[in-house]
């Protein structure tokens, strides 16, 4: 069993300051690994890496593979609309970009309570039903960042939608804000094939804290953080493609081969491991990057939790995550630099209290 789906979200790069210089000697051979296990979904959108993840889909995998050989998701921004009119230029510039043809998957994408206001306005819903009738995608749905009351609502009100995208691992799998559970528990019930993202939540569970590294070991010694995480989506028989968003060849190896379900003990190992990681984890951000793009201060804010959460976990290497900080904010705004003007919260789909845990980034770090 394995559903890896790969995600061009963290892709391989040159420069790791610079989104746009990737490194496409690494991607080619990523994909050419990729294609050649047997596996064959890859997920881009017209956001990710302001632009440079479909314009690597088209350089590292249309251009060197019949199209007939993969399949590709890529997703309606509905949440940046500003007029109807957007919808059909969105789409014309992400076929342009990827050069596909087509989309074997067209999602709306990052769809919350706010923002499907809003979708509803600009008939977003309707603009990727009329794409599958028209025959320019073949599957459609929406990617979704909300609370299990509102994903049933927007399946009542909105028929014919094939995938639902939601965000299983199994950190959230009991969480009140992400509802991994009972999110997918609503996706069953309306009988929609549902695609993973973030199984490992942006790398945090490749990268677990040390007690629960060792809960993990002691269970199985054969299987790495990341498979543990890869395990516990992969096994759940209505995920249809679990997203991996890979930057190394290495990664690519890793999730290939076959995934087994966990045993019973197992699944209790992972149980106290996600209580552990739970306690030591101060900022839950999986790294996204959907915060970056539209900040005034050019605060990086992923940076900073992701450098503050090993602070967090071992206040003693200080030492080492001070400098690295100073590095990080040269040329970008630090955390002090925040002006709270609120616009990275507003796209947060974890729904995190980014300006709060600047102050304490800031604290402990400028
Ligand atoms: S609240 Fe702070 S970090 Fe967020 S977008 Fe505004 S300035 Fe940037
Ligand atoms: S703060 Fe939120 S939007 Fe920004 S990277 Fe983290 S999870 Fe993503």
């Amino acid at each position: 069993m394995n559903k890896i789906g790969f995600g061009f979200l963290r892709l391989p790069l040159l420069d790791p300051k610079n989104d746009q210089t990737t490194d496409y000697e690494e991607l080619n051979k990523m994909v050419d690994a990729f294609l050649a296990s047997g596996q064959n979904y890859f997920d881009t959108a017209w956001t990710y890496m302001d632009g440079e993840s479909e314009n690597a889909i088209r350089k590292a995998l249309v251009e060197r593979h019949p199209r007939e050989s993969f399949r590709l998701a890529d997703k309606l921004p509905g949440y940046m609309a500003k007029s109807e009119a957007d919808s059909e230029r969105f789409f014309r510039e992400s076929l342009e970009r990827t050069g596909a043809g087509y989309f074997d998957v067209y999602l709306v994408h990052g769809v919350d309570s706010e923002s499907y206001e809003r979708s509803k306005r600009m008939h977003h819903f309707d603009f990727v039903r009329q794409l599958k009738a028209e025959g320019r995608v073949k599957e459609i749905g929406f990617s979704f960042h909300d609370n299990a009351n509102v994903l049933r609502q927007i399946l009542e009100e909105q028929p014919g939608m094939d995938y639902v995208q939601l965000q299983i691992n199994y950190l959230d799998w009991e969480s009140d804000s992400v509802q991994s559970r009972k999110c997918l528990e609503v996706a069953e019930e309306f009988g929609k094939k549902v695609i993973v993202m973030e199984p490992v939540k942006g790398g945090m569970l490749a990268n677990v804290p040390e007690e629960a590294a060792e809960i993990l070991a002691k269970a199985n010694p054969d299987c790495s953080p990341a498979h543990w995480a890869l395990r516990f989506v992969q096994q759940i028989p209505s995920v249809d493609v679990c997203l991996s968003g890979m930057s190394t060849l290495a990664q690519v190896e890793d999730n290939l081969g076959d995934f087994v379900p966990l045993s019973k003990a197992e699944d209790l190992a992972l149980k106290k491991a996600a209580r552990v990681i739970l306690d030591k984890t101060a900022i839950p951000c999986t790294g996204c990057s959907y915060c970056v793009s539209g900040c005034p201060q050019r605060v990086w804010i992923p940076k900073y939790f992701k450098l503050y959460n090993e602070y967090a976990a071992k206040p003693d290497d200080k030492w080492k995550v001070a400098p690295e900080y100073k590095k990080m904010t040269e040329g970008r705004g630090a955390a002090k630099d925040c002006i709270g003007c609120g616009a990275c919260e507003s796209v947060c789909p974890q729904h995190l209290p980014i300006i709060e845990n600047l102050k304490n980034v800031s604290e402990a770090l400028d």
